[in-house]
C-alpha cells in the first residue's frame, strides 16, 4: 500500500497501470474506516484490478455549526485497515493540494434533487459533496467509483451527475453494513455515549418495522411512513429531523410502495446527526 498525498505522486503512481491497460476502482471516503468501508473495497476489488481510496475530510460538505473540526481523523489507522483488505493507493490529500488559495469559483449543484431530505437540513452540503467527488474523478480518473447505499441521496446524485455531465466511469452502490443490533456502521458513531448508543437503535428498529409491515402487505405510503415517524418521535433521547418514503429514480414519494421504495431517516441523537435507509424489498 502506497500512501501519496498529492495529485502529481497519484498520477505518477497510476500511470503505469493505466498504461498496462488496468481497470482502477476508487474509493473515496473521509477516514475513520470502519467495516462499511471496508466492504466497499471488497466490491471495489470485485470490478476492477486495483483499488484507490481517498480519505479526505472536504470542508466544503460541511455547515458552519457542523462536526468539520472535531471529525475523527487517524491516517495511521486507517492505512493499518485499508492494507490487509486490498487497498492499492490511499490518497490522502491536504486542503491546500484539493483547494487551492482560492475559493472554489464553480462547484456541482444539482437543486431540484439536493435540496431535499439531508439537503434541506444541511444547506450546500450536496454541492459540496458533488464537487469534490467531480474533482475526485478528474484527478484519479477511475474506471468505477464504489459508493454506500448507507447514504442513499448522495449516491443517488453522484449516479445522476455522472450520467448529466458524462463522466465516463461506472458507479456501484453496495448495500449497508449494520453491527450486530441493526445501527448502521458509520464514523459518527464514537460520538454516541453508551445510552446515546442505545437511543440511535431507534433509527434502524423503526426502518426494520416498517419494512417487516411491507412484507406483510402493506402498501399504503402514508400509512408506513407515519409508523416510522412515531417510532421515532416517540424514542427516548432522539430527534427526528425527517423520514420520507421517495422513489430512488426521483425522490419523489411513491404513489403506493413497491420494492425499490426507499424510506429514510435522519435523527439527532445528542449532538451527533445520524441517518439510516431501508430499500423495502430487500
Ligand atoms: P464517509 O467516510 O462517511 O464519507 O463514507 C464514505 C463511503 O462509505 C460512502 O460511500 C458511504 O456511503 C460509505 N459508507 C459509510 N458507512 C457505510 C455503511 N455502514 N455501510 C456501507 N457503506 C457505508
Amino acid at each position: 500500500l502506497e500512501i501519496l498525498r498529492t495529485r502529481a505522486e497519484l498520477q505518477a503512481a497510476l500511470r503505469g497501470d493505466r498504461a498496462a491497460g488496468k481497470r482502477i476502482a476508487l474509493v473515496p471516503t473521509m477516514g475513520y474506516l470502519h467495516e462499511g468501508h471496508l466492504a466497499l473495497v471488497d466490491s471495489a476489488k470485485q470490478h476492477a484490478d486495483l483499488v484507490v481510496m481517498s480519505i479526505y475530510v472536504n470542508p466544503l460538505q460541511f455547515g458552519p455549526s457542523e462536526d468539520l473540526a472535531r471529525y475523527p481523523r487517524d491516517l495511521d489507522r486507517d492505512v493499518a485497515m485499508a492494507g490487509p483488505r486490498g487497498v492499492d493507493y490511499v490518497f490522502a490529500p491536504d486542503d491546500h493540494e484539493m483547494y487551492g488559495d482560492l475559493e472554489t469559483a464553480v462547484t456541482v449543484h444539482a437543486p431540484k434533487l439536493a435540496d431535499r431530505m439531508c439537503g434541506h437540513f444541511r444547506p450546500g452540503h450536496f454541492e459540496g459533496v458533488l464537487t469534490v467527488v467531480a474533482k475526485l474523478f478528474n484527478i484519479v480518473r477511475p474506471d468505477v467509483a464504489v459508493f454506500g447505499q448507507k447514504d442513499f441521496q448522495q449516491a443517488m446524485l453522484i449516479r445522476r451527475m455522472v450520467r448529466d455531465l458524462s463522466f465516463d466511469m461506472d458507479i456501484v452502490v453496495t448495500p449497508i453494513v449494520r453491527e450486530a443490533d441493526g445501527l448502521a456502521m458509520s464514523s459518527r458513531n464514537i460520538y454516541l455515549s453508551s445510552e446515546e448508543r442505545t437511543a440511535a437503535l431507534a433509527l434502524s428498529q423503526s426502518l426494520r418495522a416498517a419494512q417487516e409491515q411491507y412484507r406483510e402487505g402493506e402498501r399504503n405510503v402514508h400509512w408506513l411512513i407515519t409508523s416510522v415517524r412515531s417510532m421515532l418521535q416517540s424514542a427516548q433521547g432522539v430527534s427526528m429531523q425527517y423520514a420520507e418514503i421517495v422513489d430512488p429514480q426521483n425522490l419523489e414519494a411513491p404513489a403506493i410502495a413497491n420494492d425499490d421504495s426507499v424510506i429514510a431517516v435522519a435523527a439527532f441523537v445528542g449532538k451527533t446527526r445520524l441517518i439510516d435507509n431501508v430499500i423495502l424489498g430487500k
